[in-house]
């Protein structure tokens, strides 16, 4: 029974990083998947995971960190921030500059450095997390300023809709604010990573740019 669900996993996986293009990698987003199926993942070729939640990810991770880099992809409380600089790579939800500032201040205490991407509220969403766009730029200058985290990049979520192409107005929204930062040179930010896509969505996030696409039950079936 699980050997037959890990080969179902392994499966997934190699069909995803045969299909899409080589300058996309696939981030398995692991919520609720236990060690046993993320493993699967990463011996099948996967090379980020993505988690939401610090506390699930302190279950699976042992023995798995170092074979894959870990990318948070949920909400981060402040109270958790210090124990996520230790655990993640990199942390793809920088939705405030007070979020960015005690992610600065936890790093240096712990001699990191850490890469994120700013989360962008392309629907305008009031339930919601993410910068809006106006404010990206803003936002980006003031981060930059900080010692210990590197901006590489953006993520965006968009609105869900069951038809993809609805999502495509956002994804180009993220795009084009991808696209500005990069031109604007801001010292400190490299413009690297454009996150966006999941399951149902990943194709058209990736023809509006994405580089990092968030596939949870495509790859390990549903929650
Ligand atoms: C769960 C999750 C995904 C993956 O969603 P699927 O529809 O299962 O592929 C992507 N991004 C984030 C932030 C998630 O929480």
């Amino acid at each position: 029974m699980q050997d037959h669900k890990y080969e179902h996993i392994a499966g997934k996986v190699k069909a995803y990083i045969n299909e899409i293009p080589r300058n996309v990698t696939v981030v398995a987003a692991a919520k609720k998947r236990d060690r046993g199926e993320i493993r699967a993942a990463i011996d099948a070729g996967i090379r980020i995971i993505g988690e939401n939640y610090v506390q699930e990810t302190e279950k699976v991770y042992p023995g798995l960190k170092d074979v894959a880099k870990w990318h948070l992809i949920g909400a981060l409380q402040k109270n958790k921030v210090k124990k996520a600089v230790m655990m993640f790579d990199m942390i793809e939800t920088v939705d405030s500059v007070e979020l960015a500032g005690e992610i600065d201040k936890r790093c240096g205490g712990a001699g990191k450095i850490m890469p994120v991407l700013l989360e962008i509220n392309t629907g305008l969403e009031g339930n919601k997390s993410g910068i809006i766009p106006e404010d990206v730029k803003d936002t980006a200058k003031t981060i930059s300023a900080m010692k210990n985290i590197r901006i590489e990049g953006l993520m965006t979520m968009g609105p869900l809709a069951d038809d993809p192409e609805l999502s495509r107005p956002y994804f180009r929204i993220a795009q084009e604010l991808f696209l500005e930062l990069k031109g604007a040179d801001i010292p400190g930010v490299e413009m690297k990573y454009l996150s966006m896509g999941m399951t149902a969505s990943y194709r058209v996030a990736i023809a509006e740019g994405a580089n990092l696409v968030r596939i949870g039950t495509g790859i390990f079936g549903e929650r």
